[in-house]
């Protein structure tokens, strides 16, 4: 082979090498081709599914999104970015981004902005840019935009618009709330922690702080127990944290009311707590919410309350509170006790229960005071017992004022008093009985006292039985308070008396001198006690319910006994009851001992006042003849001087003893109330110069001067005139002896209201201060050492102040002391009105009356009175015979027919009333004046003589005045013819 063939057969070879190799490339481009075409077809469907994808999600998204490329073109948008900025299609059609900006600048509240920020973007092309756009119409737009890149290269942007106004409300709504929330807790006063599921302080509000004393970031994340240190209040033990548990167990947790918080700086405070678990919506604890609040107060004032309610429950008093229309609100135990209601009984019901229905009207004027705001204090007053029984109580009401000062209703505090008032009444009683027993002079009516005084205020009936000195008994009284059981009683001592031989009842009381008490008495006690069946049953009748029988117990022996016994009111007697019967029957001992005293007293001092009205009487008989004799020997005797000067001496003397005896006589027979006053109608002036007449011999005797000084208007009494003159004699005769001679005496008298006041001044030896008011005593004197011979017995002022007494009058001695005179103040009631003219002058008739000639009889069987009264008579031209016994008084009056028999009461053989009466019987006997000449002068006196047949009635010492007076009217009936010769 050639180099050419060769080169040829080589270039041949190249070539079909080459043109195999093209071949093949180009087959191999071809397939590549058709690979590639295949492949990009393949791809171009990928690719159209993916933007059909991509259109597809870009529609589905919330967004609006909208797409532009680098050099300001759109080249996509979707149609929520249509929507969203209400964009015009025609605005679409431009794809120009800038005409798109103008549309939604349009609707934005600040396009400016807008504007400025897009050109921004594009200028400094950020990859990615964010703003939030608020829109007019009140919308928010978020705004995202970020460019795309496509391997490296940037082909434009993608602009997303979200609209967030939903989202931004919720989220506005969120804050308020809980900015709402956050002042809620700050301004609220429970302090709130909240913590983390861990346990650590999350937040602490203002309370909270306060409370313990760390601030909300010191507080922050730190373990709750540190912030929130709690213990016991009664043991200070630690207490285990609410929030622990309130985290273990996953609800809420309530601690114990006694919890003291202690706060950072050791501050205690009682602290009321709750902690309850905060869960997420799964249900999952993230943390504790822990309420707690100061109670301090609260525990304070609830143990104040606890105390107060325990003092109330342990009251013995009743506490009740009741609202302003009467309902009662609370009611304590003492309540239930005095009551007899339990709380659930009474609360709620009016107030009106307890109150008895004649007390009624008390609520209403209580109720009024309440609304007053006045409160009532110790009111006392009745109240009405469950049981319908009647207790005395004594009331503190309060208003009761609610937060704001109203009144709301009041407490009431009920105190029972019936103990009390049952004491003072059994005082009172005792009281009342003594003072009724005092008056008593009698013992059997001190006993019927003591029975009546009983019942029924101590017992329903009563007995008082007397034991006799022979041992038997006698029932003294009986009271019942039911009149039948009176006679029951009475008849059941009739027919049952009690047996000696008893062993209880009266007879063992009498016996022992010791009290009996049967507190109930049951039918067995008195089936025990009483055999037979009649007696039982009459016993039965009495319905005996208690009893008790107590001795009447003197100092020497047992009286009797006292029976007291309850019936129908149903009392039981207890101890007290039984002290008060003792005290009541010592007390009637006390009362019979003190009447049998005052009996034997007044039997004492009646055989005295009979011994001085007999003393005085004896006297008296003596001295009527010593007077008559002193009459003949004026009359009779010779006239020496020295006889004179003696018959004067015993006629003073005489007259002395006589006022003496009388005196002593008057007093005695006051004391025995046989003195009677023979009243009338008179001037006081006629008294006063009647009583001065009588003491002007005994006052010029001591050269005294007296001074009287009465009204010239007639002051008008109703008086005796001759014991009233007495009395103001007596009253000037003691001026005169107890004044030295040449003193003063003043008898003034005046009117003072209704009274005359007559007074008797003297200025004599006065009368000590402790003496002023005893000188009335009978016997009293200021100085038995006295010169006795103007004494007296003492009995001169006694009788003056009995005898003004007895006319409605009073005195009273006054004086400055010793040797500064004296003065007397008597005081007389005025006449009612006056109806007769004064009484003419008695003298003055008696004076003008000349001598009367009769035959006259003198009885006495003191034969010295009677011849002494005889020569007397006889000495007047009368013709006088004497008798001294009654016998030969009548034969005489018989035999000498006289005109006038004047006869002694006293006499032997026949007295003086017997032989007045036969005397009377004489022939010629009724003419005859007889006159009773006697030392009795008493009304009685006067009486008996009167219906013996006796014309008048003399007392002895015979006044001769007034017998010569007699004699007169004897003379009128002898010679009638006389009297027209009376001037
Ligand atoms: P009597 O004068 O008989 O002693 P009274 O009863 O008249 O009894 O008086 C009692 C006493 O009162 C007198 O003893 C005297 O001491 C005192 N007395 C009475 N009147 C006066 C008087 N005017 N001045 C001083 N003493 C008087």
């Amino acid at each position: 082979m050639t180099t050419d063939e060769n080169e040829e057969k080589l270039l041949r070879s190249v070539t079909l090498q080459n043109a195999r190799s093209i071949l093949a490339t180009r087959q191999q481009a071809e397939q590549q081709l058709v690979q590639a075409k295949e492949a990009l077809e393949l791809r171009t469907n990928e690719l159209a599914h993916s933007l059909e994808m991509m259109r597809a999600i870009l529609e589905s998204t919330a967004e609006g999104i909208l797409a532009t490329d680098d050099g300001g073109t759109v080249t996509g948008f979707n149609q929520n970015y249509i929507e969203m900025w209400r964009m015009p299609r025609e605005t679409l059609d431009s794809l120009e981004h800038n005409q798109l900006l103008e549309v939604c600048a349009r609707i934005l509240k600040d396009p400016e902005q807008f504007h400025l920020r897009v050109k921004d973007i594009h200028a400094s092309s950020p990859s990615e840019s964010y703003d939030l756009l608020e829109l007019l119409d009140g919308r928010v737009i978020e705004r995202l935009s970020r460019i795309q890149r496509i391997d490296g290269r940037n082909v434009g942007r993608v602009w997303s618009f979200r609209d967030i106004s939903e989202r931004k409300r919720a989220e506005e709504a969120l804050q308020k709330q809980s900015e709402r929330w956050r002042v809620t807790l700050s301004s609220i006063a429970d302090a709130v922690i909240t913590t983390d599921a861990g346990g650590r302080v999350d937040t602490l509000n203002e309370s909270a702080a306060s409370m313990t004393g760390w601030t909300e970031h010191e507080a922050h994340a730190i373990p709750l127990n540190s912030v929130f240190r709690i213990i016991d209040e009664q043991t200070r033990q630690p207490v285990e944290n609410p929030v622990t548990r309130a985290l273990h167990e996953q609800r809420i947790v309530r601690l114990s009311n006694d919890t003291v918080l202690i706060a950072k700086d050791g501050t205690e405070r009682a602290i009321d707590q709750s902690a309850a678990p905060i869960k997420d919506d799964r249900g999952n604890v993230n943390g504790v919410v822990l309420i707690f609040r100061d109670v301090t107060e609260a525990r304070r004032a609830a143990q104040a309350h606890l105390r107060l309610s325990a003092i109330v429950e342990s009251s013995d008093d009743a506490i009740i509170s009741k609202s302003l229309d009467g309902i009662i609100v609370s009611w304590n135990k003492g309540a239930e006790r005095l009551y007899g209601y339990t709380v659930q009984e009474v609360v709620g019901k009016p107030l009106s229960i307890l109150i008895p229905p004649d007390h009624q009207d008390e609520l209403t004027a209580i109720m009024d005071q309440l609304k007053r705001g006045e409160r009532i204090e110790h009111f006392e007053t009745k109240r009405l017992r469950k049981d319908g029984r009647l207790i005395d109580v004594s009331l503190t009401i309060s208003p009761v004022k609610g937060t704001d000062g109203r009144i709301i209703g009041a407490s009431k505090i009920a105190r029972d008093i019936t103990g009390r008032k049952q004491a003072e009444h059994t005082a009172r009683f005792l009281a009342d009985t003594s003072a009724a027993l005092a008056e008593l002079t009698d013992y059997e009516s001190t006993l019927q006292k003591v029975a009546s005084l009983a019942v029924p205020f101590f017992a329903d009936g009563c007995a008082v039985d007397i034991q006799d000195a022979d041992g038997s008994l006698r029932r003294l009284a009986v009271t019942h308070t039911d009149p039948a059981k009176v006679q029951l009683l009475r008849e059941l001592d009739r027919r049952y008396p009690p047996r000696l031989s008893e062993r209880h009842g009266i007879m063992e009381v009498l016996r022992s001198g010791k009290p009996e008490w049967a507190p109930i008495i049951t039918d067995s006690l008195l089936r025990d006690s009483i055999q037979e069946q009649e007696h039982l049953s009459l016993v039965r009748e009495l319905g005996l319910k208690s009893y008790i029988c107590v001795p009447l117990k003197s100092r020497t022996r047992v009286l009797g006994a006292l029976t007291f016994v309850t019936a129908q009111s149903g009392r039981i007697y207890d101890t007290t009851h039984v002290r008060v019967a003792v005290d009541l029957a010592h007390r009637a001992v006390i009362a019979i001992e003190n009447a049998s005293l005052l009996a034997a007293l007044k039997e004492s001092d009646r055989h005295k006042d009979e011994f001085l009205a007999m003393l005085a009487h004896e006297l008296r008989n003596p001295l009527a003849p010593i007077r008559n004799a002193v009459q003949i020997l004026h009359v009779k005797g010779p006239p020496v001087p020295e006889l004179q000067w003696a018959r004067e001496v015993i006629d003073r003397q005489v007259q002395q003893m006589t006022r003496l005896v009388d005196d002593l006589l008057d007093v005695s027979r006051i004391s025995r109330g046989r003195i009677d006053l023979r009243k009338e109608q008179m001037e006081l002036a006629t008294v006063v110069s009647s009583a001065v007449e009588a003491s002007r011999p005994l006052i010029e005797k001591w050269g005294h001067d007296l001074v009287v000084s009465v009204p010239p208007e007639p002051i008008h009494l109703e008086a005796d005139l001759a014991r009233l003159s007495q009395v103001l004699s007596n009253l000037l005769n003691n001026a005169a002896k107890y004044t030295n001679p040449g003193g003063r005496i003043w008898l003034t008298a005046e009117r003072q209201s209704g009274q005359v006041l007559i007074r008797v001044r003297d200025t004599g030896i006065g009368i000590p201060k402790e003496m002023l008011g005893r000188i009335f005593e009978m016997f009293k004197q200021v100085d038995r050492s006295l010169d006795r011979a103007q004494g007296g017995l003492g009995i001169g002022l006694t009788l003056v102040q009995r005898l003004v007494e007895m006319h409605g009058g009073s005195i009273k001695a006054h004086s400055a002391g010793p040797g500064k005179g004296s003065e007397f103040v008597l005081r007389l009631p005025l006449a009612l009105e006056v109806v007769r003219p004064p009484t003419p002058n008695p003298v003055v008739q008696e004076n003008i009356t000349p001598p009367v000639i009769c035959r006259i009889l003198v009885v006495d069987d003191n034969q010295d009175s009677a011849d002494s009264i005889a020569i007397l008579l006889r000495s007047m031209g009368n013709e006088v015979y004497t008798a001294y016994d009654g016998l030969q008084a009548v034969s005489l009056a018989a035999e000498f027919q006289p005109d006038i028999v004047l006869l002694d009461i006293g006499l032997p053989t026949l007295n003086g009333y017997e032989a007045a009466r036969q005397i009377r019987q004489q022939p010629g006997g009724q003419d005859r004046m007889l006159i009773a000449l006697t030392g009795w002068g008493q009304d009685e006196d006067h009486r008996r003589s009167k219906e013996a047949g006796f014309d008048h009635h003399l007392t002895k010492p015979v006044d001769f005045t007034v017998l010569r007076q007699l004699l007169s009217t004897i003379r009128m009936r002898k010679h009638p013819e006389r009297r027209s010769a009376k001037p």
